[in-house]
């Protein structure tokens, strides 16, 4: 029988010499002032990423056509804003698109986007769809769908019949098996519009994340996250509880004045209890691996791989569009108010979401670079740039992932910068 292979597109092939780097648009906003709620700022950056989009070399796409997003927890008032996709629905529309969705899917663990949480009518979702401007109601004027609920299709432009579609990529890929989320299968093409923040497994949240987690069934996020598990460190535990009552999966058993007990088998290694941990006394580990990258900070490889799984003939379908803007430690599905760490940067737009991942990274460098050398982060001044994440991550991991996807699938992972400003 004949092997099956990943299909990559000649554009995203790496070829020493000729195709080394990704072209990657980056929208400079650094010490313009840029302030994201302003709206005379919002319609100049959508001016100018509008403009950027016409010089990108995108295949004619067929309807409909998807904005994946990321509405953002209750909470979370620094999460990514609606009115900053404006840009890419005028783009599609005159490229005479008319078919056009946001979405996004169900989250592993527990609340208003949780998987358990939303019945047969999405209630709690759609209308924290609807707060946060992401529905026809809102700036883009587009439905919204929830990816992994088909009941929430959208007759005559957005439909979807499965929670989950399975694909097997066959022997190239480290996944044997990967589940997209049924309306993340049946779009005609994906814009995948991205907030960068720190996340404390994936590290660097960005496009791959975007597409792996956002984009897959709770099904397949869990094959991302299974082998993860909480270790509570009992002597910085202080026994509040939170990490027990906040588990979507009731896997952490907890009694007043008690270190939470862990039932291994009920946890699906989402996160939520690290997140939630006022002690700062928890740490994931691998405790389920394969055979590869051992460890409880190997995510970033491991939907790296999995994107590999998911793409099949969809490479040509994606543009990626990252927010960098109120950035913050952790993701916008954490439900509680953070503090940008960064000042606002910009925004960096390309196909390949390696190559937009690995710049949102090195811009990312640069800023903490620029901030351990000015002071305002005191004592890391022997710290490298390329390494100045280690701040914040015990085993920060910079671009070996990346380079791990270059070598094993021969992609090209590093940017061509094309700086743009307003
Ligand atoms: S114990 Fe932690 S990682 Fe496991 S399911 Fe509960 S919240 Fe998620
Ligand atoms: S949230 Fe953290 S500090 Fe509180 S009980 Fe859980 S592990 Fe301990």
């Amino acid at each position: 029988m004949q092997k099956k292979t990943i299909k990559i597109p000649k554009w995203l092939r790496y070829k020493k010499g000729v195709n080394e780097k990704s072209p990657v648009w980056f929208l400079d906003l650094r010490g313009t002032g840029f302030s994201p709620d302003s709206p005379e700022w919002q319609e100049k950056v959508n001016r100018r990423i509008e403009s950027a989009l016409k010089d990108i070399d995108l295949p004619r796409w067929k309807e409909p056509v998807l904005i994946k997003c990321h509405i953002g927890e209750n909470k979370c008032r620094t999460r990514m804003l609606p009115e900053f996709c404006i840009s890419t629905v005028n783009h599609l529309r005159s490229s005479g698109i008319k078919k056009i969705v946001t979405g996004d899917t169900t989250v592993a663990y527990s609340g208003d986007r949780g998987y358990h949480d939303n019945g047969k009518d999405c209630t709690r979702y759609l209308s924290l769809a609807e707060r946060h401007g992401w529905t026809e109601r809102g700036p883009l004027n587009t439905p919204f769908v929830i990816l992994d609920r088909p009941q929430t299709s959208v007759k005559g432009t957005f439909t979807f019949s499965h929670e989950a579609v399975k694909l097997n990529p066959g022997d190239s890929c480290r996944f044997r098996e990967v589940y997209l989320s049924g309306g993340f299968a049946a779009a005609g093409a994906i814009v995948n519009h991205v907030h960068l923040t720190l996340h404390d497994m994936a590290q660097v949240a960005c496009a791959v994340k975007g597409l792996t987690m956002g984009g897959s069934s709770y099904k397949g996020k869990l094959i991302m996250h299974k082998c993860y598990a909480p270790v509570i460190d009992a002597k910085k535990c202080k026994m509040c509880g939170s990490c027990a009552t906040n588990c979507p999966e009731s896997a952490l058993a907890w009694r007043k004045g008690e270190v939470p007990n862990l039932e291994r088998d009920r946890c699906i290694g989402c996160g939520e209890c690290l997140a939630i941990c006022h002690g700062k006394s928890i740490s994931m580990e691998a405790t389920e691996v394969e055979d590869w990258l051992k460890g409880g900070d190997s995510l970033p490889y491991r939907m790296s791989d999995y994107i590999m799984g998911m793409a099949e003939d969809r490479w040509d379908k994606i543009l990626n569009i990252v927010h960098l803007y109120n950035i913050t430690r952790r993701c916008d599905c954490v439900d509680r108010v953070q503090k940008p760490i960064t000042p606002h940067i910009g925004f960096v737009i390309g196909r390949n979401p390696f190559a937009v991942d690995l710049m949102s990274t090195y811009l990312l460098h640069e800023e903490f670079y620029k901030q351990v050398r000015n002071g305002s982060i005191k004592g890391k001044k022997s710290v490298r740039k390329s390494e100045i994440l280690k701040i914040f991550f015990a085993e920060y991991h910079g671009v070996e992932p990346y380079m791990y996807i270059q070598k094993k699938y021969g992609i090209t992972v590093e940017p061509e910068p094309i700086r743009i400003t307003i």
